[in-house]
């Protein structure tokens, strides 16, 4: 991996605070920041902090538009893209606080225009489209390191289809599948094929442990809590699976068993 440029962590300018920073407050956080001088712009509808109370507030700053070393390229369009079992319920959510996550989440979507980054859909509440966020990782085949390398705005849909065991086991696979078809361009068969080949890369990698790598998320200050060892990361995953009613379904599509006998959890 390329050794990433040295990042400090840095509030983002807000001019109308005439050099405070702008904020991400939840809503269930927001009198917790007020009583420490946030302040509301109905305008951009965004919370900001005056210049002399940034540091107070430092915990809700808003995250600039890029990670360190995050490549924005990397897993460019819709895939199938399954996580490893060994990997399962250990990821960016587990391991950032709630507070955190929020931040990261309205940076991913703010900086794609709340628009999906992959078929260019918006929110649709009728529909039941929303955003969510979604890791890109790159498996280091050799050493066993999960790296992220890019956090990315999907709609529901399209993250379905990435996650298809997940698509499959709550009941939404013909529609991740049809989704994946048309967006991709695939015929039946080659949407099938492609999944094959998915359930495939996933079945090597989950053989192994994979020592989780955070640092695009680290260099930009945020805290990432353990566990991120390999063996670790295993017990986790087959203790909460263990805790997880049992999936009866087969998964995979037209028939196919996939040999997934729980969901890959791993949602926004
Ligand atoms: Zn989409």
């Amino acid at each position: 991996m390329p050794s990433p440029p040295p990042a400090a962590p840095a509030g983002l300018a807000c001019p109308r605070a005439g050099g405070g920073v702008w904020l991400e407050v939840a809503y269930a956080e927001k009198d917790h920041a007020k009583s420490l001088g946030a302040r509301w712009d109905p305008d951009t509808r965004m919370w900001y902090a005056l210049p002399g109370q940034e540091q107070s507030l430092s915990p809700w700053w808003a995250l600039p538009s890029a990670f360190p070393w995050e490549d924005r390229a990397f897993g460019s369009g819709l895939f199938v893209d399954l996580i490893p079992d060994s990997c399962w319920f250990t990821n960016v959510r587990s391991c950032v606080s709630t507070r955190d996550w929020f931040r990261i989440r309205k940076m991913v979507y703010g900086r794609a225009g709340n628009r999906c980054e992959t078929c260019g859909a918006v929110e649709n509440t009728d529909a039941g489209i929303r955003m969510e966020a979604h890791e890109r990782w790159l498996y280091d085949d050799e050493s066993h390191v999960q790296y992220l390398r890019r956090l990315v705005c999907l709609c529901t849909l399209c993250h379905q289809s990435t996650h298809f065991g997940y698509a499959e086991v709550t009941g939404n696979g013909a529609r991740a599948f049809a989704h994946l078809s048309s967006v991709t361009g695939y015929t039946n068969e080659q949407s099938a094929k492609h999944i094959a080949d998915a359930i495939v890369v996933w079945r090597r990698r989950s053989r192994y442990d994979w020592t989780l790598n955070l640092r695009m998320l680290t260099d930009a200050g945020i805290a990432v809590a353990p566990p991120v060892r390999g063996p670790e990361r295993r017990a986790v995953a087959e203790r909460q699976t263990q805790a997880v009613r049992p999936m009866p379904e087969p998964l995979g599509h037209g028939g196919e068993e996939t040999g997934m006998s729980i969901r890959p959890i791993h949602r926004d």
